[in-house]
């Protein structure tokens, strides 16, 4: 089985979803993050743990985000680290890979806690910029090398940042803040349907939405501000969950990030790991 699973940062569901409304897809109504940040987020997703909160970090020093929690600072910011014993589902495969874009991941603490092989192709550092299409391309190279090599258990884990932040600015513009998001999620959903065709299963989430602040400089701006709640800000918490290779349909019961993990081990015909918190959603059983 060859599943794969494209992280978009900061998607907003309502964004992405018309573009797969027709295809053969199964899509997720209720989804949700449950912290609205990126590295509490990659801890529910890899893991399918809630202990985010230890004190020490799992990100790049070189970015400023192992920062010590601020007065005032939302409790939930990026600085998070590993639980202990942590294993995240990938390494449940045969094979695995994990290729992300993220700069909080540039030096990620314990990479073999993530995955058998570690891609890192950020977006701001490299020269060449590289893209969510480039992306793509090592993905399916990845796939096809596997399967080249008679490996039939893999797991493909991609963190992209194309629809987050300076990356869309690049790109897609400065002013019209919201027109530049338009363009950067629609850009994702008509780039990935390579991976899409070389995988067995193929998921799409977001590891959090986005709120809008009124004055966020002089201007107004998509982000995720500090102290934020799924009740207040429901458009940061409200995600898109993806599966395509298992039919048509949709599901309607809440599931969350920390179901994920869970979800693709059952796929893959795997027994569920005992440290994941979240639960196997079985569509048929909708
Ligand atoms: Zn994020």
């Amino acid at each position: 089985m060859f599943i794969t699973i494209l992280v978009s940062d900061c998607l907003r569901k309502g964004l992405i979803e018309p573009y797969f409304e027709k295809e053969d897809v199964f899509i997720f109504r209720n989804h949700w993050s449950l912290h609205g940040f990126t590295g509490p987020s990659f801890i529910n997703i890899a893991l399918s743990q809630t202990k985010t909160d230890y004190p020490s970090n799992i990100f790049s020093t070189n970015y400023g985000v192992f920062v010590k929690r601020q007065k005032g600072q939302h409790p939930l910011s990026h600085a998070r680290s590993y639980p202990p014993n942590a294993k995240s589902f990938c390494l449940e495969f045969q094979d695995s890979m994990f290729i992300t874009q993220h700069p909080s991941f540039n030096s990620i603490d314990g990479q073999d806690k993530v995955a058998k092989k570690f891609v890192f192709m950020s977006y701001e550092e490299n020269p060449y910029c590289w893209r969510l299409t480039d992306i793509v391309k090592v993905g399916v190279r990845y796939l096809k090398m596997m399967k080249l090599r008679s490996v039939d258990d893999v797991v493909l884990f991609i963190w992209s940042v194309e629809t987050h932040g300076n990356p869309r600015r690049k790109h897609f513009g400065l002013k019209g803040e919201d027109l530049a998001i338009k363009k950067s999620v629609k850009y994702t959903a008509n780039v990935i349907h390579p991976l899409i065709e070389t995988s067995d299963i193929f998921m799409l989430t977001s590891d959090h939405g986005e709120t809008y602040i009124p004055k966020h400089g002089n201007l107004g701006e998509w982000g995720h501000p500090d102290g934020t709640s799924r009740k207040t800000h429901p458009s940061q918490f409200t995600i898109p969950w993806f599966i395509w290779g298992i039919g048509k349909g949709e599901y309607k019961k809440e599931t969350t990030l920390l179901d994920i993990a869970p979800t693709i081990c059952y796929l893959a015909g795997k027994p569920i790991p005992k440290r994941f918190e979240g639960k196997v959603v079985k569509v048929d059983e909708n």
